[in-house]
């Protein structure tokens, strides 16, 4: 038989995936690289590392000293839930992910590549001797079963090591372990959800590494590909189509044809301030302190207000402040005068209430002029176009009163820098619906 056809009958036979090839030849196993959580070190997450885990946590096992740092998978000198949590979020993604595209395994002398093509086929190759053999797969949580046409199925277990590396364990053999070869299919590495969001269904969640809450009950995430699967504390789960929108928002398209938009909302609060995603609020919930004062308009935003007015200049457009900075005291006396003359609720939809006046934070001002003669002049209309490109949003932009809790102000703008004044732009959402908080007093 010639060599071709010899190496072709080889991995022709399913048994040569796994027990007929040398794969440790071309590789020395010390010098493989470790698997978090692999107690046994033996290049697979099995259960036999979950029982090890298990035993040392209830006191009845010990842990060798190379055992126990391979156990401690966050490094912090010790070995405990936080290290069974990572093991079990591990157990979790290499359950849930299969590989695409192509990857160099150490079998056969490092010379077999492996092509994926979808979640059920792919091929199996030596380059070097021109033979392709083509293959189906079957998963079943960790486990592939691959079957080569005309020989028995082979299975192995697959430990993913990060994004572009895993380890089959081959039934009854040695692993092999696999390099990602890019210029191939883009391996879609799935999903991994963390912090708090809330939906437009009215839902609120908290994710840690997919694992979490869902409006205060348990919800584990699995997702291949875009298809996302949420299992809930009660046995049931839904499966949707997950699209990314920004930074901070995500869709879910449910099976049922539910769309679920979900808005990362991290609320942190400080000295009596409060910053949603890292960017402090002040609107009719939340208030700055009586005592709060930056010194005027802030160093940032007078940086990124400089540059917009000399490029607005450039343009032919003269840009100025006509207020800036305000104390509470002074945002006080203006609030008052205006519920004298208007009334308090026509005051509330144009003035705020002393502690809520964005103006207070150094960060807002008004341009040119605070009325509605601003609107529509080529003034106007430069700020609304470019006022994102130095960092700016138009805070109370029109037919939102209901979600701002203003009405159209052309004029006042609002420092974000230039990344979350981009993102706001493009969302075409109020800086409220961007953060998925409300404006609304409370007294
Ligand atoms: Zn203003």
């Amino acid at each position: 038989m010639e060599l071709t056809k010899k190496i072709t009958a080889l991995l022709l036979s399913a048994a040569a995936l796994s027990t007929a090839i040398p794969v440790s030849t071309c590789a020395d196993e010390s010098e493989m690289p470790e698997l978090i959580s692999d107690i046994n070190d033996d290049h697979a997450l099995t259960v036999q590392d979950m029982v090890l885990m298990s035993k040392y946590l209830l006191g009845s096992g010990e842990l060798e000293e190379e055992a126990f740092s391979r156990a401690d998978s966050n490094a912090d000198g010790s070995v405990d839930t936080f290290d069974l949590a990572n093991m079990r979020h591990s157990y979790i993604y290499n359950a849930s992910h299969t590989p695409a595209g192509k990857w160099e395994g150490t079998g056969f002398n490092g010379e077999r590549v492996f092509q994926f093509d979808d979640s059920e086929t792919g091929s199996v190759s030596i380059p070097a001797r021109n033979v392709t053999i083509p293959f189906t797969i079957r998963t079943n949580g960790s486990k592939i079963t691959f079957a080569l046409s005309g020989g028995a199925p082979a299975s192995a277990v697959i430990s993913w090591i990060d994004s572009e590396h895993f380890y089959l364990e081959w039934d009854g053999s040695k692993s092999e372990y696999f390099t990602y070869s890019g210029n191939h299919t883009i391996v879609d590495t799935g999903l991994e959800l963390n912090g708090n969001y809330i939906s437009n269904l009215g839902d609120t969640y908290s994710f840690e590494k997919n694992a979490g809450k869902c409006n205060g009950g348990p919800v584990t995430v699995v997702s291949k590909n875009k298809e996302i699967k949420f299992i809930y504390g009660n046995g049931t789960s839904q499966t949707g189509v997950y699209s990314p929108v920004d930074k901070y928002h995500f869709t879910i398209i449910w099976n049922d044809g539910t769309v679920e938009k979900f808005t990362r909302r991290e609320i942190k609060t400080s000295n009596g301030l409060t910053y949603v995603n890292g960017i402090l609020i002040a609107n009719k919930t939340y208030s700055v302190p009586q005592s709060y004062d930056p010194g005027g308009l802030t160093g940032e935003f007078m940086a990124a207000y400089n540059e917009m007015i000399a490029d607005a200049y450039a343009d032919g457009i003269t840009l100025w402040v006509c207020s800036g900075y305000r104390s509470y005291s002074y945002q006080s006396k203006l609030y008052n005068n205006y519920v004298y003359t208007d009334g308090k609720a026509a005051a509330d939809t144009y003035s705020a209430r002393p502690g809520h006046s964005e103006h207070q934070t150094g960060l807002a001002a008004d341009i040119n002029s605070a009325d509605e003669s601003f609107a529509g002049t080529p003034e106007a209309k430069w700020l609304a176009a470019n006022c994102w490109k130095y960092g700016f949003i138009i805070r109370y932009p029109k037919g939102k009163e209901s979600i701002t809790g203003y009405i159209y102000e052309p004029w006042h703008i609002r420092y974000l820098g230039k990344e979350n004044a981009k993102l706001v732009y493009e969302s075409g959402l109020t800086l409220e619906e961007y953060l998925g908080i409300d404006s609304v007093y409370s007294y």
